[in-house]
């Protein structure tokens, strides 16, 4: 019976992945890869390893993640080790909970591993700890793929008054909305932000601003970035390591 292995790949810089993950990586017959994965993993691969691209893109997804579920379980009818590798932790925003639910419905082993999250890492490549003693004594992952004005919208803005760290993910063409609803719920207008593109990499950008002006500061910013709001931005004018 196959094993699939739904593999969290990292942030982007390659040594950021667990050995587990190359262990897996190094045996796979076949490798189900993302575009945020870092392409240069594969060349660990195994001679005759198939590669097969299901590029996802800031939650615009190149093939749909029902075709990419039976991607995956068609793949292991045929092949004893398969790596579903994707960027990060496979169970941050990656659906990686509906593909192995699918494999399970279906009588597939699977094993998660879990990778480092960009939510945490490209953070610290820029020099901002997500929490910070005095500053902010926790930190929230946020989807900031759904648009903040619409009605339904699932994100307890009226939660974020505090100090503590907010992550957004898949946010940057929402950064007009997430601040100005920032500032609705009451934030200064100079709290402090920051936009990440390409973090951990040797591409890696930060631009830090306040609510006010972050916008106009980051349009230009490239793609995958996060967005961080929170005072713990403030600590990257003595943290900034990764030049
Ligand atoms: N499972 C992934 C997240 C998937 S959602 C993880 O744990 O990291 C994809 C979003 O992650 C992107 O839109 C972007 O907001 C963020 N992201 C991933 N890699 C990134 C990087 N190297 N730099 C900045 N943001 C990144």
């Amino acid at each position: 019976m196959a094993n699939v292995y739904l593999t969290g790949a990292g942030p982007g810089d390659m040594e950021l992945l667990t050995l587990k993950a190359l262990r897996v990586i190094q045996t796979a017959d076949v490798i189900i890869y993302d575009r945020l994965a870092n392409p240069n993993i594969l060349e660990k691969a195994k001679n005759g390893c198939e590669f097969v691209y299901v590029g996802k893109e800031d939650g615009r997804h190149i093939m749909p993640q029902d075709d990419i579920n039976e991607t995956i379980y068609q793949s292991s009818l045929k092949y004893e080790n398969v790596v579903r590798l994707k960027g990060g932790d496979p169970f941050v925003f990656g659906r990686g909970g509906e593909e192995a639910a699918y494999l399970q419905e279906r009588g597939v082993k699977f094993e998660i591993i879990p990778g480092i999250t960009s939510a945490i890492s490209v953070p610290a490549y820029a020099g901002i700890p997500v929490t910070h003693r005095g500053v902010a004594v926790s930190f929230r992952v946020v989807t900031a793929h759904e648009s903040p004005n619409k009605k339904e919208s699932q994100i307890p803005w009226e939660n974020f008054k505090t100090d503590d760290t907010i992550v957004f993910l898949m946010g940057l063409h929402n950064l007009p909305k997430i601040a100005k609803k920032l500032i609705e719920i009451g934030k200064d207008v100079n709290y402090p932000c920051a936009v990440i593109s390409k973090g951990t990499t040797p591409e890696q950008t930060v631009i830090v601003g306040t609510l006010q002006d972050i916008v106009e500061k980051a349009k230009d910013a490239p793609t995958p970035a996060l967005i961080v709001v929170g005072k713990v931005v403030e600590l990257r004018e003595q943290l900034n390591w990764f030049k």
